[in-house]
């Protein structure tokens, strides 16, 4: 009876080694470091020829939080590009602190027009037109019932809605960073290509949710497969389309009495948020029973100590196999030969990095932004004065002797 509990004993020691090990790795010199790295550290490890790596830089809720933005996934691949599906509230802090620079992440691919979706296209848009992005974005999604409920729509609506924005910013920095140029496609387009380039290409398929218009993306590179499913209902087409892949990023609602109990919400709204217009833990681990892809991810709730057991039993009521609960800054590591989940630690006070990219300046003969009255205003007598030495210094060292600054002190 001893030798079998000194067994037991011994088995436990061993696994609990080895999931050490697993994790971190051994330190076996005291001024080095682990060989294996718990976490990831953007902007220190160079993707492979055939690795893909995917950030999730939102997975919450459209009520904002701290701890979680809204829905956003960034895909890198192993051949440089880089690709944003959903942009939801609050995400490109998290997107910011990757510290990639802009002129990368140009490509966005929306799954639906919700605002927890898209919320910061703004952010994007303006964030990076100031931190150096010198050429326009590029916004891909889906067409709707009319044309005023499609993508097209809602990206020439964003930037007439932020026409002052547009034509102030223009006038002062640079005018093409301002633009963005919408590839609109066909919401039911079964499995049809959207984007095809440099040996990536992007599949969409229809998604259920709270109208027609959602669709859900497959992402193919070197022969691997990840699937962004947005918000929808499970349906034929996922089961159909979703076949086969390395990652399966699909939405999973908590149960709705943590909706009534926590989201303030009235049970009528809170039955139908988890269990009709979205998919509920239960039939999440049903499409991943069926789908068996080699990691299932689950977003769109806040993961916390009050929430993340009950999802987690009632996914566990119908999928044993792997899972993965996000949070934001969860990264995944997808080669043929293993898929890793980790957690990004980053800084909340990141700058902008540059690329090799540059802004032209403004566009000589833009329609005047000022009248002479606003003008007028300027205490430019008091204040040149007191800033023309350190100016004078910045403008020689960079060579700016003949900026328009000069000509309004001589007034
Ligand atoms: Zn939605
Ligand atoms: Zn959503």
């Amino acid at each position: 009876m001893n030798r079998v509990i000194g067994y037991l004993l011994m088995m436990f020691l061993l696994v609990g080694v080895n999931s050490a090990y697993a994790a971190g790795g051994v330190v076996k010199d005291p001024a080095g470091v682990a060989p294996d790295r718990y976490v990831y550290y953007p902007g220190t490890e160079a993707l492979q020829e055939d690795e893909i790596r995917v950030v999730v830089c939102g997975s919450g809720m459209p009520a904002a939080r701290h701890g979680q933005a809204a829905t956003c996934f960034l895909v890198e691949t192993g051949n440089g590009d880089k690709f944003l599906f959903d942009i939801g509230t609050g995400s490109m802090a998290n997107v910011a602190a990757l510290m990639i620079p802009y002129q990368y992440l140009d490509k966005i691919f929306l799954t639906h027009l919700h605002t927890d979706h898209m919320g910061d296209i703004d952010a994007i848009w303006a964030g990076g037109w100031t931190a150096g992005r010198p050429n326009a974005l590029r916004v891909w999604g889906p067409s709707g019932m009319r044309p005023d409920m499609g993508t097209k729509w809602a990206m020439d609506k964003f930037l007439e809605h932020a026409n002052w924005d547009f034509v102030t910013r223009k006038f002062q920095i640079s005018p093409v960073p301002g633009n963005i140029e919408t590839t609109e496609f066909n919401y039911k387009g079964e499995n049809q290509v959207v984007y095809e380039e440099n040996g990536v290409t992007i599949r969409s398929w229809p998604a259920i949710h709270t109208g027609d218009g959602p669709v859900s993306y497959a992402l193919y590179y070197k022969g691997m497969k990840i699937v962004i499913g947005g918000d929808t209902f499970p349906n034929k087409w996922f089961v159909k389309y979703a076949k086969d892949a390395d990652l399966l990023i699909h939405e999973a609602f908590m149960g709705p009495e943590l909706f009534v109990k926590l989201y303030n919400q009235p049970p009528q709204l809170a039955w139908r948020a988890c269990c009709a217009f979205h998919t509920s833990g239960q039939a999440f681990g049903k499409v991943m029973s069926e789908l068996k892809p080699r990691m299932a991810v689950a977003y769109h709730f806040f993961n916390e100590e009050a929430t993340r057991y009950s999802l987690y039993d009632n996914i566990r009521e119908t999928y044993d196999g792997p899972l993965s609960l996000t949070t934001d800054l969860m990264v995944y590591n997808i080669t043929k030969d293993k898929v890793t989940e980790r957690m990004a630690v980053a800084t909340h006070e990141a700058w902008a990095v540059p690329g090799t990219g540059r802004q032209p300046g403004p566009q000589p003969g833009q329609p005047p932004v000022f009248s002479k009255a606003i003008v007028d205003g300027r205490l430019d007598n008091i204040v040149q004065p007191a800033q023309k030495q350190m100016l004078d210094e910045f403008m020689e060292k960079y060579n700016l002797q003949d900026q328009d600054w000069r000509k309004q002190m001589k007034k």
